[in-house]
C-alpha cells in the first residue's frame, strides 16, 4: 500500500494557523492533524486529547527518554512535542498527516525526515500578526510580546522551508495548500 505524505507546517503564532487548518481539514478527506503533548495549562475551550494531550513536565520527559518523540521544542516557557508512533501509523494506512509546530521542532523533522514537505505560513506583516495577536485576547501583554519577538525570530527561518504561503486571506491559504497536498498525491 502507498504511504501517506507527512506535512510540516509551520509560522509565527498568531499569523492564523489554526483557522487555515480547520478548514482544510474540512476540505480535504484523507488528511489528518497529528496531536501534540505539552505541559501547557489548557486554554478555555480545549479539550485534552482533541487539541492537545495536556501533560506534566514529569511525564514530557519519560517521553524524551523513552525516545517517543518525532520531534520536541521548548516554547516561551512550556514544552511541545509530537509523540512519533500515531503519525507514523497514519502514514503506514496511507493517509497524509500533518503537523503543526513551531520551527525547532520543524526542523528536527527535516533532519530525520528529508521527504517531509516543509510549508510555512507567513503573515502579511508584522503589523498585520501584531493586530491578530492583540484582537485574540487570551494572552497577557508580556505573553504577547514574547510571542512577538519569538515570531521575529521565526520569520528568519523561511528559507528553509520548500512553500512559503502568505496568510492574506483565509480562503487564498486554504485554496494554495489543498492544492499543494492534492497534486503531490496524483504524483505519488
Ligand atoms: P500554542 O501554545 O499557541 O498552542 O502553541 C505555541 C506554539 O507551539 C505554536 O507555534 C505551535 O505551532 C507550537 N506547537 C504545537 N505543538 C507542537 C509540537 O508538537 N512540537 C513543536 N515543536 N511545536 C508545537
Amino acid at each position: 500500500m502507498h504511504k501517506g505524505n507527512l506535512y510540516v507546517f509551520t509560522g509565527p503564532s498568531g499569523v492564523g494557523k489554526g483557522t487555515v487548518l480547520r478548514r482544510l481539514l474540512e476540505e480535504v478527506p484523507g488528511l489528518f492533524l497529528s496531536i501534540s503533548a505539552t505541559t501547557r495549562a489548557p486554554r478555555p475551550g480545549e479539550v485534552d486529547g482533541e487539541h492537545y494531550y495536556f501533560i506534566s513536565k514529569e511525564v514530557f520527559e519519560r517521553k524524551i527518554a523513552e525516545n517517543a518523540f518525532l520531534e520536541y521544542a521548548q516554547y516561551v516557557g512550556h514544552c511541545y512535542g509530537t509523540l512519533e508512533r500515531p503519525v507514523e501509523e497514519r502514514l503506514a494506512a496511507g493517509s497524509d498527516v500533518i503537523l503543526e509546530i513551531e520551527v525547532q521542532g520543524a526542523m528536527q523533522v527535516h533532519e530525520k525526515r528529508p521527504d517531509a514537505v516543509m510549508v510555512f505560513l507567513a503573515p502579511p506583516s508584522m503589523e498585520e500578526l501584531s493586530a491578530r495577536l492583540h484582537g485574540r485576547g487570551t494572552e497577557s501583554e508580556d505573553k504577547i510580546r514574547r510571542r512577538l519577538e519569538t515570531a521575529q525570530h521565526e520569520l528568519e527561518y523561511q528559507a528553509n522551508f520548500d512553500h512559503i504561503v502568505v496568510n492574506d486571506t483565509v480562503e487564498g491559504a486554504v485554496g494554495v495548500l489543498r492544492e499543494l497536498i492534492l497534486g503531490a498525491r496524483t504524483q505519488a
